[in-house]
């Protein structure tokens, strides 16, 4: 991972490999992020999305094969247990420029990610809702 301050945003690269999670997570962690705005693109490898199905309460898992570009990633960081927490969504395209979508639980760097992070004055927590049995945002 590379990232460069720009004024009160950071610009981040991965590198071929890297999982975003951990990197965003690591960059939280680094540059004391309590709260933030994320937005990307760039590309994954060994892609896992989620549907979360409110009525039983789980997420539905997909893990999706092989390289997609990133078309978009969308998220946020925020502390839940006491560590930084990447939420993230995201649109992937494939080789005939199919389109898939959802929640990101894991993904790793294919030849880049450029991600951008928009921290946040002040601090956010996410704590168990327990009418949807996610951690939500503490607001
Ligand atoms: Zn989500």
């Amino acid at each position: 991972m590379r990232y460069l301050k720009l004024g009160d945003a950071f610009i981040v690269r991965l590198m071929t490999g890297e999982e975003i999670h951990a990197s965003l997570n690591e960059l939280a962690t680094l540059e004391r992020i309590d709260v933030a705005g994320v937005e990307g693109i760039g590309a994954v490898y060994d892609a896992v999305l989620g549907y979360f199905d409110r009525a039983n309460r789980e997420y539905l898992k997909k893990s999706v094969p092989g390289e997609m570009e990133i078309l978009s990633l969308s998220g946020n960081l925020s502390i839940k247990d006491s560590q930084p927490f990447a939420h993230l969504h995201v649109v992937l395209g494939g080789r005939n420029c199919e389109a898939v979508a959802g929640h990101l639980f894991e993904a790793k760097t294919g030849a880049t990610c450029e991600i951008i992070v928009r921290p946040l004055k002040g601090f956010v927590k996410r704590t168990l809702d327990p009418a949807t049995g996610l951690y939500l945002l503490d607001i």
